[in-house]
């Protein structure tokens, strides 16, 4: 099953990949996690994508492309994957379709989640995720148990550099003028499904799973 998953930031894609890949055993792919992986390692790659991810801009298609079709030819991909922030473009689409159909493959399922703006701000800004593990929390939404602690591993919890009222705010206007034609994009593919991302965490997984079938 190859997957992708559509919507703004803080929509809660990361949140429903976690349990997507759990239920239907494929790897998930996020962009933003190759690149601060890179980032934390100093590489060369990671320090190009920063100057990009701190101001909320988006790391050009050239490279994206680069590092996410390398990571598809992994052997872990070969029957299915999720696809978690990116495509991002619809250059980015086009190449992913062309990718794919070299290897006889295509997108089988869109999931785009979508959320009012003022809701994704105060997401986002209260949003903190774990050093070790990459879970995601809310400081009021979904709280740890201990302040500042993983409960599934201990780690310890932080705030991304570009989760900032400042930096948020042109996040969410690339997402509108860039990645939001990618569904009109998938409209046409015929392959999309549009889902509330204010409904409860649950409640949303649980139609996540009605489409794409126990
Ligand atoms: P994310 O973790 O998906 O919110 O991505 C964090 C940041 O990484 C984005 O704001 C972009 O700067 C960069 N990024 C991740 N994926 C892509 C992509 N497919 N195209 C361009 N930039 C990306």
């Amino acid at each position: 099953m190859n997957l992708i998953l559509l919507g703004p930031p803080g929509a809660g894609k990361g949140t429903q990949a976690a349990r997507i890949i759990e239920k239907f055993d494929v790897p998930h792919i996020s962009t933003g996690d190759i690149f601060r992986e890179n980032i934390k390692e100093g590489t060369p790659l990671g320090q190009k994508a920063q100057e990009y991810m701190n101001k909320g801009e988006l790391v050009p298609d050239s490279l994206v492309i680069e590092i996410a079709t390398d990571r598809l030819t992994k052997d872990d991909c070969k029957d299915g994957f999720l696809l978690d922030g990116f495509p991002r473009t619809v250059e980015q689409a086009e190449t992913l379709d062309k990718f794919l159909a070299e290897a006889g493959k295509k997108v089988d399922h869109v999931l785009d989640i979508d959320v009012a703006p003022e809701i994704l701000m105060e997401r986002l800004t209260g949003r903190r995720v774990c050093k070790s593990c990459g879970a995601t929390y809310h400081v009021t939404n979904i709280p740890p148990k201990v302040e500042g602690v993983c409960d599934s591993c201990g780690g310890q919890l932080y705030q991304r550099d570009d989760d900032t009222a400042e930096t948020v705010g042109n996040r969410i206007d690339v997402y509108n003028s860039q990645t939001k034609p990618l569904i009109e994009y998938y409209e046409k593919a015929g392959n999309i499904s549009h889902l509330d991302g204010s409904a409860r965490l649950e409640d949303l997984f649980a139609e996540i799973v009605k489409i794409l079938g126990e």
